[in-house]
């Protein structure tokens, strides 16, 4: 049988516009509709059809039963499965509310609210659609209307409807129909409905539009830090919160990372430390399943009394991999479902966001190591040197370069094999990372051979780094092949060369007279013949300010270190 929306639809398609409205919205307009009977006292003919819920709430249960004792006729379509129908709606009052049978069919899905009498008469129907797909869309299409004309043709409809299915009950639904007839519609009782259809509708509509806003913020960066940050800012002003707060777990052992919204600005330390305790033990709770927390406010709370929350969890793939959570400091704030839904699309959004983000870290990561020793690659060490001159530059301050080659390598691979030989070259790139400071960048530059940037050390200084890794290599053992060798040359910017070409064609040269006289050894500039020297020696010709300039496509972070030492106090 055809549902009560489509029949009406059909027949009014000129009156009625159907409106896409999300479930709890749904919720909310069919309450608005019964409150004009319960508020009003209006001994009109009512009939409604509810979703099957095979859990009646006491809520729902008290609800049904106070409609049915208000109205002069209370009719409630049920299917068979509902709640409702295991419980006795009477409450020993003279009017009660009567159960329709709703059979299992195509307008199970349907609910509706009809409401009628000669002063007052209005309606509202709605059914689950399918997208193209056949997935249930995001949300019901609604129509209502306060015509008495349509609202007649709907209880014509529903008056053929019992008929065929319950003819039993035929007699008593034409005999309501028949006393309570829509005459006219009172304006005053349609202005108190439509007033809140309105602020619910644009409700509805403002948070619509926050949730784009945030996944148009969230989508249009991959760094995590930046994607919370917008999303806890968004949420807190698109609900009024007092505060917002997101925490994600970390990955592979990582820390986990919280951002934090205060709507005035609240001191971070302190109010972030009471809000990150709060958002653990969320964290334990929303685990367990929960797909939200919702702590409403009451009309006398007093100060003792913890500040009116709602939390939901960030889940990807049925893993809960943080929390979302909102706070206000009005104590008698309540959560509106929309408000809570609102919550849970964004933090659908986050979870997927994050997870792009991330895929983006380590594809980057993977873009810029060298996948066999885990080192930095060559594409690295060229982005890094050329920031770390820019940084040298501005701060005039030295930078060394490394340059290695691991000595007659062809012969490990020739006589042990090329997975010896690749083992012997992850072992010293190992060797290589422990030995160098956070500051310095150890990089395999191609085959055999390695790079190492080290920034802030003069010529002396690099040539002590560069005896020690010569040293650490000659005792390191590589299994199955014994120990091997390393020549080394090195090269400081600016006394040796005043560009990142000639620094790196400088240490080459000094690597390569580390080959010539012998190999296992360390070379420097200081080395060379005079013919391989460059000249004219270094000299900056723009002062620091300036130099600055010519680097000013580059990206420009001074590690922390660097910063403090070259801060004029
Ligand atoms: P020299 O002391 O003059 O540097 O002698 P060498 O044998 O190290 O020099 P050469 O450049 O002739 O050989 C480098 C060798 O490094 C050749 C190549 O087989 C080996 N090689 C380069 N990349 C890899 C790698 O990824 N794995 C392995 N196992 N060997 C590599
Ligand atoms: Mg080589
Ligand atoms: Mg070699």
């Amino acid at each position: 049988m055809l549902s009560l929306y489509s029949a009406l639809l059909a027949q009014h398609s000129r009156q009625l516009t159907p409106v896409r409205c999300a479930e709890p919205t749904i919720v909310q307009l069919h309450r608005y509709f019964e409150d004009v009977v319960l508020e009003n006292n209006l001994a009109a003919l009512v009939v409604e059809s509810l979703l099957p819920e095979a859990q009646r709430s006491l809520r729902d249960v008290a609800r049904v039963r106070e409609v049915g004792r208000l109205a002069r006729y209370a009719f409630f379509f049920a299917a068979p499965e509902d709640g409702l129908c295991a419980v006795d709606l009477s409450d020993g009052s003279e009017r009660e509310p009567i159960l329709l049978n709703k059979p299992d069919g195509c307008e199970s899905y349907e609910r509706f609210v009809v409401i009628a009498d000669a002063r007052f008469s209005a309606l509202m129907a709605s059914v689950r659609t399918e997208d193209e797909e056949g997935q249930e869309a995001a949300g019901d299409e609604v129509i209502w209307s306060f015509e008495p004309d349509i609202v007649y043709s709907a209880l014509e409809y529903l008056m053929a409807r019992v008929t065929a299915e319950q003819p039993d009950r035929a007699h008593l639904f034409s005999k309501a129909v028949r006393t309570c007839v829509p005459k006219t519609t009172s304006l005053q009782l349609t202005v108190s409905v439509t007033t809140k259809l309105a602020r619910l509708l644009q409700e509805q509509a403002v948070r619509e539009i926050a949730v784009n806003r945030i996944s148009t913020a969230i989508r249009s960066t991959l760094e995590l830090p930046s994607v919370l940050q917008t999303t806890v800012n968004e949420v807190g002003r698109a609900l009024g919160a007092e505060s917002s707060a997101l925490n994600i777990e970390g990955e592979h052992g990582q820390a986990s990372l919280t951002k934090f919204y205060f709507r005035d600005g609240a001191d971070e330390e302190d109010a972030g430390a009471e809000l990150l305790s709060d958002l653990e033990a969320l964290g334990v709770r929303l685990r367990g399943r929960i797909k939200s927390y919702v702590h409403d406010g009451c009309i006398n709370a007093d100060e003792s009394d913890a500040c009116p929350m709602a939390a939901v969890p960030v889940i990807y793939h049925d893993r809960t991999m943080g929390v979302l959570m909102v706070t206000s400091d009005d104590p008698q704030r309540l959560w509106q479902e929309n408000e809570v839904m609102l919550l849970r699309t964004v933090a659908d959004q986050v979870a997927v966001a994050v997870n792009h983000a991330r895929l983006f870290q380590q594809m980057q990561h993977q873009a810029l190591t060298d996948g066999l020793t885990g080192c930095f690659n060559r594409r690295f060490f060229e982005i890094q040197l050329e920031r770390d001159l820019h940084l040298a530059t501005r701060m005039r301050q030295p930078v060394s370069l490394i340059l290695l080659d691991i000595d007659y390598f062809k012969r490990v691979n020739d006589t042990h094999g090329h997975d010896a030989g690749d083992a012997a070259l992850r072992i010293l790139a190992n060797a290589l990372r422990e030995e160098v400071r956070g500051v310095d960048t150890a990089a395999r530059y191609g085959g055999e051979e390695f790079a190492i940037i080290l920034p802030q050390a003069g010529h002396e200084g690099a040539k002590v780094v560069a005896e020690r890794l010569r040293s650490r290599i000659e005792r390191t053992e590589v299994p199955g092949v014994g120990c091997i060798t390393a020549s080394l040359g090195v090269a400081t910017f600016p006394n040796d060369a005043s560009s990142r070409e000639l620094l790196v064609t400088s240490a080459d040269r000094a690597l390569f007279l580390a080959k010539r006289t012998g190999r296992n050894r360390v070379c420097s500039t200081e080395d060379l013949p005079p013919e391989d020297i460059f000249s004219p020696p270094y000299e900056p010709v723009l002062p620091a300010r300036e130099t600055s300039e010519v680097y000013n496509g580059l990206p420009s972070e001074a590690p922390a270190d660097v910063q403090e030492s070259c801060n004029p106090s």
